[in-house]
């Protein structure tokens, strides 16, 4: 008998065992009740689903000697350019009519485009991705995260960041628990019409498992408010009452449901942690340097900010490139280099002509007063942190410091703000789209600020007084049922935030048999 075939193998690695160090560690301190901690340990649920569709055609750059006995083929003309996609890694995406529409001269599966050279049509497959969505934890409310799209995702993954997501819905104290799912594949390898169809496929495997009161998605690093509307149309196709389903998903275009705000939240609240920061250092955050690693959502929106607050941003990485200004970046103008600029399909910040290129790895060593990681896990490395210039590291992405990477930055002195408070801006907002949409209101962008404002400083607050052993009560601010007796590293002091609020649900309500 033959083997069967392999399916792809999760890469080993333990992210999730490493990630809930602080959540032990923090459980110690506060003396978590065991049936407790068992319920933390491990998620509710993990979803492991496939999903298939058709690819389009593609046409492959042909090379090399091989491509010398093509020479005399005469070049294609199609005339409908709309018809071609062209992806970042060279190959381009034909819509089927395409090969139909133009003169087309094809030699053995090979054309030449005018002034572009010869290709080898690839026949649309049938493919096959790997789904996932694990669903941590709901003592609090819903399950609730986001959705990534990318090449290097796993359950372990997914495992530690719907983690992240129970403690982060408690540390902003927003009624939800914790999920976080998505897709691997890179959607930089399809058009918009395959990321459609594959967007679909997920939910429609999905439906069964979520909905606006049981699980929320969200946008993360390879999704965006579109796939959020292919998601919400899916789920809510056909439905008597879909209004009711809306808040199925966060993160929408504000013209379908989505919040003001929301597009720039993590970016904002990120950026509200930083100003209190140096508001409680009597310090001014004008003038204030700053490096930002990844440039997409939350590094760009993070950047805009606190360059309209003052600070100015003097180096900027991202997967293909850096780039340095002591004298400060245009940041409207990076952006517009990365989001529209139809010759950028990488969407880097490379390539950018106000700005030197520096090597992506000398990024780290650039002079600046505050760091902010908005890329991928695992950045800050305890090599990374060794480097380091400056006095703050405020993260926007998950995960973002090695557990080395953190034990430098405190022998170094450098403070964290931790992600879990640091990039809680998102789900806050996210929160906020959601009763809007149960209300069927509308937030001006203002209330939606001042709301977010008011919510991040006073958890952040939170946390520095049982990071500080600093118990205080006032009108609007109650640190007094937190604080430990000690003074704790900020990301500890954050969890312990996170669990005694998560506690409070199982020691008052149970546990049902
Ligand atoms: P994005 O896809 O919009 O942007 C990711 C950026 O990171 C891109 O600029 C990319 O080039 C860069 N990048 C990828 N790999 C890199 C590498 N190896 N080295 C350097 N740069 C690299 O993603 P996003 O939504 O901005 O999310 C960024 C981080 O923030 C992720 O960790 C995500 O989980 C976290 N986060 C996002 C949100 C949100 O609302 N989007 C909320 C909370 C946390």
């Amino acid at each position: 008998m033959e083997d069967a075939p392999l399916l792809e193998r999760e890469p080993e690695t333990n992210i999730f065992g490493e990630s809930m160090v602080v959540f032990h560690t923090a459980a110690d301190l506060i003396g978590l009740a065991p049936r407790i901690r068992l319920e933390l340990e491990q998620p509710d649920y993990e979803h492991i689903f496939y999903i298939t569709t058709q690819l389009q055609d593609r046409l492959v750059p042909f090379r090399g000697e091989a491509a010398a006995a093509y020479e005399r083929l005469p070049a294609s003309v199609i005339p409908n350019r709309a018809a071609i996609t062209p992806l970042f890694n060279g190959k381009l995406i034909l819509r089927p009519e395409a090969l139909r529409s133009g003169s087309i001269h094809v030699q053995d599966g090979t054309i030449r485009l005018a002034d572009q050279g010869l290709y080898r049509i690839q026949p649309g497959a049938f493919v096959r991705f790997k789904a996932y969505r694990v669903q941590h934890n709901q003592a609090r409310g819903p399950y609730k995260g986001g959705l990534r799209f990318h090449k290097a995702v796993s359950l372990d993954l997914f495992n530690a960041l719907s983690a992240e997501m129970t403690w982060k819905t408690a540390i902003a104290d927003v009624p939800f628990g914790g999920a976080k799912g998505g897709i691997r594949m890179d959607p930089r390898e399809h058009s918009k019409e395959e990321l459609e169809a594959i967007s679909l496929r997920y939910m429609y495997r999905l439906k069964q498992l979520i909905g606006p009161n049981v699980d929320i998605p969200a946008p993360d690093v390879g999704t965006n408010a579109e796939v959020m509307a292919w998601l919400l149309r899916q789920y809510s196709d056909g439905e008597r009452e879909r209004v009711n389903h809306r808040g199925v998903v966060t993160g929408k275009d504000v013209r379908i449901g989505g919040s003001e705000g929301r597009v720039k939240a993590t970016g904002q609240g990120l950026a509200y942690c930083i100003e209190e920061w140096y508001a409680q250092r009597g310090a001014p955050l004008a003038g204030a340097r700053f490096i930002v690693q990844g440039f997409g959502n939350v590094g760009s929106a993070a950047a805009e900010i606190l360059c309209r607050m003052g600070a100015r941003c003097v180096a900027v990485q991202d997967a293909d490139g850096a780039i340095y200004d002591p004298n400060g970046i245009d940041v409207g103008a990076l952006m517009a280099h990365v989001n529209d600029n139809p010759q950028n399909l990488r969407r880097s910040v490379a390539g950018y002509s106000g700005a030197q290129a520096i090597a992506r790895d000398d990024f780290w060593s650039v002079d600046a007063d505050i760091c902010i990681p908005a890329a991928l896990g695992d950045a800050i490395t305890g090599e990374v942190a060794e480097r380091l210039k400056a006095k703050l590291v405020a993260e926007g992405a998950n995960r973002p410091t090695t557990t080395e990477g953190d034990k430098v930055l405190a022998e170094r002195g450098i403070s964290v703000i931790p992600d879990i408070i640091g990039n809680a801006g998102g789900v806050t907002v996210s929160y906020y789209e959601w009763i809007q949409n149960k209300r069927m209101e509308h937030w001006t962008e203002g209330e939606v600020n001042a709301r977010l404002e008011r919510a991040i400083k006073s958890n952040y607050r939170l946390i520095c007084d049982i990071a500080e052993d600093r118990p205080r009560r006032s009108e609007d601010h109650d640190s007094t049922g937190f604080v430990l007796g000690k003074r704790l590293p900020m990301r500890l002091a954050a969890m312990v935030l996170a669990l005694k609020r998560i506690e409070a649900h199982y020691m008052l309500e149970g546990f049902s048999q």
